[in-house]
């Protein structure tokens, strides 16, 4: 049986182009794109896949998904990362940033209602507004 290779090119410029960000599918095709990955059914498909075993996963913020590496990714090693939201008052661009929270994540393991189960994932999303000055 020949085994295909599972990190194509367009697959691992796919993860490159998420390292360290999360992006819209637009933003990810117009980056694979200067890359020279043109190939949209391809994006769709590498998506899902990596979907699919947890490398990617996604995210909605008012509607609009965004992609991220997933916490079992090797190019990703933050295994327990909030999201925050804010929009730049100023370029009223949507900042996402990401926290370390271990022990967060640790104590919503030990609630009793998910004993018995072993978690999959916990995403948090936090979304903030700036507080002006008095
Ligand atoms: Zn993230």
């Amino acid at each position: 049986m020949k085994s295909k290779n599972r990190f194509t090119k367009a697959r691992k410029a796919l993860l490159e182009v998420l390292k360290d960000r999360h992006l819209t599918f637009k933003e990810i095709q117009k980056e694979l794109t200067l890359l020279g990955f043109h190939n949209v059914s391809t994006l769709y498909n590498n998506l899902e896949f990596f979907m699919n075993n947890g490398m990617i996963i996604e995210f909605d913020i008012d509607g609009t998904k965004y992609y991220d590496l997933g916490s079992d990714n090797p190019y990703h090693k933050n295994d327990n990362h909030l999201h925050f939201v804010y929009k730049n008052p100023e370029t009223k661009e949507t900042v996402i940033e990401e926290f370390d929270v271990p022990d967060v994540y640790e104590l919503i393991k030990s609630y009793a209602a998910l004993k018995g189960f072993k978690t999959e994932y916990i995403r948090i999303l936090v979304s903030g507004k700036k507080i002006g000055k008095k």
